[in-house]
């Protein structure tokens, strides 16, 4: 068996968010087999957000684990204001929105001023698409909706108008005061919401360059643009989102799980992390136990070769935010389990002439563990290119990932198979890690592992050297 014990090692990454019902269970999290966090900057304050980043970092030191911290930026997110009630409309009914401030009595509030982009005709659905309304007129800043289905909807909650390209899917001021904080912050990803082109994704690049930060973009697929853009859009980000929310409400429920598929095959080629996200265990909000679809939906994911998949409400608002961890871990373990004995992991890869000298370096190193049936293939990386490469071949044998730069590790967190390990910078560390791993019960004397590394230790992009340890 070419696996360490799979009880203590998943492949597939776990992603949580965290908010009221998390905040103060972050080791419990951590424990229960959560790789990366994420932060969703449509709600809560700046000092609530820094105040949960130190302490995953904090805990994550404690418990000697990389992390990945993550910064979701809100995006230009319509949202309704503040309302004294929840609102039942039935079809047939005219609303009428104005912006908060300006809306009088009678008239919905709403967050960002989107009557000046608005047009007659177009779809505007309230919560997520719970009630569908069509645009009758626009003018003098009030713009009068006819309903097409009913609903309720009240306070907060989002607007999505998928007809209409709104300027604005720039960053906003809030988005870019955002910014501003979380490259002050111990971060390792920003994710960027309801992009429409790669130049959205190189807008943000700009920025985290001036600040002389490392910190990797990961772009939401949530809009009808992106769905049209996303080779540009996936060539220019360092990690992809699968963000079936909007992305059902901007597109439609059927389309989800087909482009989900297109971006999970162009990461791959690409070789950019790809996260599942939205949904995948929604009823453990409120109950113990996953609804069968659900669990089908995580293994579902698993068996695409998502590198990471993520909860939300789940784990930042949910009842059981640890107990829907533990659950997904299951799942993604006994599914781990069965596609390993059934070999369809690290399924045969060749490489075409798009593939750089490193991918053949990292295909050497794949194939030789699978001749010799090694326990684990160590990655050394300078940058997380390497780790990367040989993850996204998707080997049977677990990835260490040995990094000297702790921001590497805690980007490598959530990338597919791997197990981030900090290692001293500028030598060959080949003694102590298989040392390290012995004492931590994942290797026996006389197991083999293969090592992907540079001979010119401290290069970045220049692995060209494999080579068998036996431990
Ligand atoms: P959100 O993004 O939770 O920030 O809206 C994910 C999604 O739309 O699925
Ligand atoms: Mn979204």
């Amino acid at each position: 068996m070419s696996r360490i014990d799979a009880s203590q090692y998943k492949k597939t990454k776990i992603i949580a968010t965290i908010g009221p019902a998390s905040e103060e269970k972050i080791e419990a999290l951590l424990k229960a087999g959560v790789n990366g966090v994420r932060l969703n900057f449509s709600h809560n304050r700046h000092s609530w957000h820094a105040d949960v980043m130190r302490r995953v970092r904090e805990t994550a030191h404690k418990l000697k684990r990389s992390v990945a911290i993550i910064q979701d930026l809100q995006g230009p997110k319509i949202r309704i204001g503040t309302v004294p009630e929840m609102l039942s409309v039935a079809a047939g009914d005219t609303l009428e929105f104005a912006v908060e401030g300006k809306a009088s009595s009678g008239q919905i509030p709403i967050q960002y001023d989107f009557t000046g982009e608005v047009k007659k005709g177009e779809r505007l659905l309230l919560r997520d698409g719970q009630v569908t309304t069509e645009i009758v007129s626009v003018k003098a800043g009030v713009v009068k909706a006819r309903v097409l289905s009913g609903g309720k909807f009240g306070s907060q909650h989002g607007i999505n108008l998928p007809d209409t390209l709104i300027e604005g899917s720039k960053l906003t001021e809030k988005d870019l005061a955002d910014v501003k904080f979380g490259l002050k912050q111990d971060i390792d990803y920003i994710a960027l919401s309801f992009i429409h082109t790669a130049e959205d994704v190189e807008r943000l690049r700009t920025i985290i360059k001036k600040s002389k930060r490392n910190v990797r973009i990961i772009s939401k697929i949530e809009t009808a643009p992106a769905v049209e853009n996303l080779h540009e859009i996936i060539e220019a980000s360092d990690a992809v989102m699968i963000a079936r929310g909007d992305l059902a409400t901007e597109t439609s429920p059927e389309l989800v799980p087909i482009v989900g598929r297109q971006i999970i095959r162009i990461c791959r080629e690409k070789k950019r992390p790809v996260i599942m996200a939205t949904q995948m265990l929604e009823s453990m909000t409120t109950n113990l136990q996953p609804t069968r679809a659900e669990a089908n939906d995580v293994s579902t994911a698993v068996s695409l070769g998502v590198d990471a998949v993520m909860l939300s409400g789940e784990t930042a608002t949910g009842t059981f935010p640890v107990e829907t961890v533990q659950m997904m871990k299951r799942i993604i373990l006994s599914t781990e389990e069965f596609l390993g004995e059934t070999h369809q992991l690290g399924t045969a890869h060749k490489l075409t002439a798009a593939h750089s000298a490193q991918d053949a370096v990292s295909l050497a190193a794949i194939t030789l563990a699978n001749h010799v049936g090694a326990k684990l293939i160590l990655a050394e990386t300078l940058t997380g290119s390497t780790a990367l490469s040989i993850s996204s071949m998707r080997p049977n044998a677990a990835i260490i990932m040995a990094s000297p730069d702790e921001r590497v590790c805690n980007q490598i967190a959530i990338v597919w198979g791997g197990k981030s390990f900090q290692v001293p910078k500028g030598r060959l560390i080949h003694a102590e890690v298989l040392a390290e791993f012995r004492k931590r019960g994942a290797l026996e004397v006389g197991d083999i592992v293969v090592s992907a590394f540079g001979t010119h230790v401290g290069v970045a992009g220049k692995t060209d050297t494999v080579r068998l340890l036996v431990a």
